[in-house]
């Protein structure tokens, strides 16, 4: 009998050939087939006799094949084949390119269905590259709704169809996870129905209800995941730290600035945190530039006043170094030391020293684990092994959407080794994130964690000043901008290409563009090039040319930390700015505008953009990063907003996302059944499936 966990491999009607196509997708078992939902549904209900068949349409007509002939073309020795169907009122021309076998299955006298999209040319109706099957099978790839999956190279639409509709009557279906009881509420259908439903469905309807039934499903255990997280932390015990209001105000008046309300407040609220026996669990979401590291620098200090330890991570090399000397400089009269730990450097700044010391890593990690390090930053280097702490009671998370939502659940159950000199002590936890998340994400994604909005900005910003330049003011910018560098202003280029995937390509293009800039353009000026394709070491040097002043202009792409600090770079082009989401646009611009001067930036769109101006005018009008990602998340949907590789939450889940009412029902029944059965005991299915989904996340 087969049943969800079946691995595809055991099954004889699958082959080599797609199985390794299949696990490239990750596709192994028939749960994983089942899962892989399609993209969207052609309609080919629309029956029409051959002499009433409109132009331009997706129908389905019924015939006999009337002749069939295929030929390659002598130009690209391209497979061309044209079939003549006819029923009682007339008779049609379909062509396909490049399909074989058609032959087996359009024999001349054959009855068989044609659904597809018709063309007008020349004053002739015909098909283009119909579906097509004998007329006496079931409707599988004609006729109804047909489901159209995502493609990648081999495995075609029509194959997994076939395959997926093969398959669902064969399977045993185990009980369902979402307890009976809820899914009449919610009048969803059963998780069977909804795979049926999913691929096959006879309505628009039942395509739909499984939509829900699915983005439901995935809700209610993310619910249940983020609640039973919580539940669990609220048992473990970490260090109090009992409130030196004092020693705080002396220290927070010492800053060359006032806090903001809101980086006060969130001052606030994370010490009530950790006066409590159990660990803090909180993200501090606030804009590029609105002041995170100040706060998460007082909580540390608070920390290390008592005599314990606070790793601070950071995902890039770059912003651990950063943070190092911001702490370096804030910290210089407290008597606390920081250490530095990355791949490259090994840095440690002890009080009443002048500088920073580097070590070898065996010396850094011994100075560690005897305490002689209060505060320590570090990058990935930090989670390893051989790092041991002595007390360590503090972990800081920064830009902890560089994590993804997956790395994060893991780095906080990885901290119960890093509790190394604390026995039973799981540490607080305060993660900071700068792309601002709206509320309704938030208690999505975010359920087990309390929040700190810093909404507001510091006082003495001087606001940015965006404009959406048209491709013949170029030149006229690039006049300004000399102008600027003149005046010992500094800027960025950012060349946002195409993806991850083409990192290549867009190192090419950034090298060609620096070239064109520095040759034709701006021959005078220093310019400075930053790409995903070099050493850290390298882009370290340049960054710290940038910020010295020895380069004026940085072109870089868009993989490019967002969080480094240089106040005297006011000025920012991004190209080619329609390609990206409105909130990246806003976290680019966030590396402006953070000086004494005032900061322009200047969007430009690609060339085969049409009308990007009127989505990218937000960005015109306003600097509130909520605002911003608000409108970014109605226009391309949670799941382009958050991108979905890097949440790992499924699309139909996603696309859920905006359905605010969903999201509270899933939270809502999730916390009635903790509430009354917090370890799922009489929840055998739920309970099983917790544990799957938790490993999942752990592995990734
Ligand atoms: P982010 O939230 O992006 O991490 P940072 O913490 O790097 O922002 O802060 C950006 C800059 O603003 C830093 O130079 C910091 O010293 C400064 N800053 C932080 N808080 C204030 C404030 N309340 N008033 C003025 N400047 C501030
Ligand atoms: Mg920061």
């Amino acid at each position: 009998m087969l049943t969800l966990d079946t691995p595809l491999s055991t099954l004889i009607v699958i082959k080599k050939y797609h199985l390794d196509r299949l696990k490239r997708l990750d596709i192994e078992t028939i749960e994983d087939l089942f899962r892989h939902f399609p993209l969207r549904y052609d309609d080919f209900s629309l029956y029409v006799p051959i002499d009433q068949v409109a132009p331009g349409i997706l129908c389905t007509v019924k015939g006999t094949v009337k002749t069939f002939t295929s030929k390659k073309s002598w130009k690209k020795r391209l497979l061309i084949s044209e079939a003549i169907i006819e029923d009682n009122t007339g008779s049609i021309r379909a062509i396909w390119f490049g399909q074989k076998f058609l032959d087996k299955l359009l024999l001349p006298g054959r009855a068989v269905r044609l659904s597809g999209k018709t063309i007008l040319k020349n004053g002739e109706i015909f098909f283009s590259s119909p579906e097509c099957e004998n007329a006496d099978r079931n409707t599988t790839h004609t006729a109804g709704l047909i489901s159209i999956y995502p493609e990648t190279e081999g495995l075609t639409s029509k194959w997994l169809r076939w395959q997926i509709q093969t398959l669902l009557p064969k399977v045993k279906f185990p009980k369902d996870i979402i307890p009976e009881d809820i899914r009449s509420r919610m009048h969803l259908p059963n998780r069977e129905q909804a795979f049926r439903y999913i691929h096959m469905p006879a309505t628009k309807d039942h395509a739909l209800l499984a939509q829900k039934y699915f983005a439901f499903e995935e809700m209610f255990l993310l619910q249940i995941f983020s609640i039973h997280q919580r539940h669990i932390r609220s048992q473990e015990s970490s260090i109090t730290f009992s409130e030196d209001k004092r020693s705080l105000s002396t220290f927070i008046a010492s800053l060359p600035f006032t806090l903001t309300d809101d980086q006060a407040k969130a001052v606030t609220h994370i010490l009530n945190d950790l006066k409590k026996s159990h660990p803090m669990n909180r993200l501090l979401n606030g804009d590029v530039g609105s002041g995170k590291t100040v706060v998460s620098a007082i909580a540390s200090r608070h920390i290390a006043k008592k005599g314990y330890q606070t790793a601070l991570l950071a995902p890039t090399e770059v912003l651990a170094l950063q943070h190092f000397h911001s702490f370096r400089a804030l910290f210089k009269k407290e008597g606390i030391s920081v250490g530095l730990l990355t791949h490259s450097y090994q840095y440690v700044m002890y009080p009443g020293k002048s500088d920073f010391e580097s070590m070898r890593r065996p010396q850094f990690l011994n100075a560690l684990k005897a305490g002689l390090i209060d505060i320590i930053i570090g990058t990935h280097a930090l989670i390893q092994k051989d790092v041991a702490f002595k007390n360590l009671a503090l972990i800081i998370i920064d830009e902890q959407h560089r994590f993804g939502v997956a790395q994060r659940a893991y780095l906080q159950n990885l901290s119960d080794t890093l509790t190394d000199g604390l026995a039973r002590c799981v540490p607080h936890l305060l993660s900071m994130t700068a792309t601002p998340i709206p509320r309704t994400l938030s208690l999505a994604f975010f359920g087990n964690l309390d929040v700190s909005l810093l909404e507001m900005m510091p006082k003495n910003r001087i606001p940015i000043i965006t404009r959406i330049i048209k491709p013949e003011d170029r030149n006229s910018i690039y006049t300004f901008i000399e102008d600027q560098v003149s005046k010992k202003r500094q800027g960025y280029i950012i060349l946002p290409f195409v993806e991850e995937s083409n990192a290549i390509l867009d190192v090419k293009a950034a090298i060609t563009e620096h070239d064109r800039l520095q040759k034709d353009i701006f021959p005078k000026l220093t310019l400075g090039l930053l790409h995903g394709r070099m050493k850290s070491s390298e882009k370290e040097s340049i960054m710290r040319d940038f910020k010295d002043g020895r380069i004026d202009l940085l072109i870089s792409t868009s993989v490019v930390e967002v969080g480094v600090d240089v106040p005297n770079a006011t000025i920012m082009i991004i190209e080619n700015a329609d390609r990206f989401g409105l909130s990246q646009l806003h976290q680019f611009r966030g590396r402006i505008g953070r000086g004494s001067y005032q900061s322009y930036c200047f969007l430009f769109a690609s060339d085969d953009a049409d009308s990007p101006s009127k989505r990218m005018r937000i960005l015109e009008k306003t600097l509130n990063g909520f605002t911003i990602a608000e409108e970014d998340m109605k226009l391309r949907g949670p799941g382009q907003f958050l991108g979905t590789r890097q949440s790992g939450i499924p699309d139909v889940a996603m696309e859920s996302m905006g359905n605010m009412k969903l999201i509270a029902l899933a939270r809502q029944e999730a916390e009635t059944i903790l509430t009354k059965d917090p370890d799922l005991n009489t929840y055998p299915i739920l309970q099983h499936t917790l544990k799957k989904f938790e490993s999942n996340i752990h592995m990734e």
